[in-house]
């Protein structure tokens, strides 16, 4: 890859190495991609490896449709997903997928993430949409979906798949992944406001 792309995939490695430390991803799980600026084309990881030990040398570039055009390894399945992010969302340069334990844990209740935080509504007052999408990837018959929530939503930063993860998404992947811890803890409050909820504390 030449030296924009190189420097692109640094970014992304710090943003997945952070992922992985503060832990919103364990194992081999979650994704992080970047656009390549001015091209229909992005930097996305290789299938297999974890994020906390990735290097730049490790991500592929593909076109928005997830075909292999450089580098070594297989393109992940779900960079499909990415691809159609770029495609919707011009303004989107970068984005990180992760498989956080609250936010799957509220995804399951198939509701949007309710913003209980102040923090997370000065950041993001569109809100966090779940999508019920039946499967362990968004597949093609699933994008008339993520179209709808992005007509209706134009600007979110996140969205939430049912019981899968977090989509996460930012100008550049560490932003992206800050949006994705912002995710995680705006569950995790969520989850505990039920519980003090329900002891009538
Ligand atoms: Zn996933």
């Amino acid at each position: 890859m030449d030296q924009r792309a190189y420097e692109i995939a640094e970014k992304l490695v710090i943003a997945s190495k952070r992922a992985y430390n503060r832990g919103i991803q364990t194992g081999s799980g979650g994704n992080v991609s970047a656009r390549i600026p001015g091209t229909e084309t992005m930097l996305v990881k290789a299938s297999g490896g974890s994020l906390g030990d990735c290097s730049p040398e490790g991500f592929l570039i593909t076109d928005f449709e997830g075909n292999l055009i450089e580098g070594t390894g297989k393109p992940t399945r779900e960079a499909l997903l990415h691809g159609y992010i770029y495609k919707l969302r011009p303004d989107v340069q970068a984005v990180v997928h992760v498989h956080s334990p609250y936010a799957i844990g509220w995804s399951s209740s198939k509701r949007d993430l309710p913003l209980v935080t102040w923090h997370s509504r000065l950041k993001n007052p569109e809100g966090f949409p779940t999508l019920d999408v039946h499967a362990a990837m968004v597949r093609p018959q699933d994008v008339p979906m993520v179209e709808k929530m992005f007509e209706k939503t134009p600007n979110i930063q996140a969205f939430l798949l049912a019981d899968h993860g977090v989509v996460a998404m930012g100008k550049d992947p560490l932003t992206a992944e800050h949006t994705a811890e912002l995710v995680e803890e705006t569950a995790q409050v969520a989850i505990l406001d039920k519980i003090v909820e329900k002891l009538g504390l």
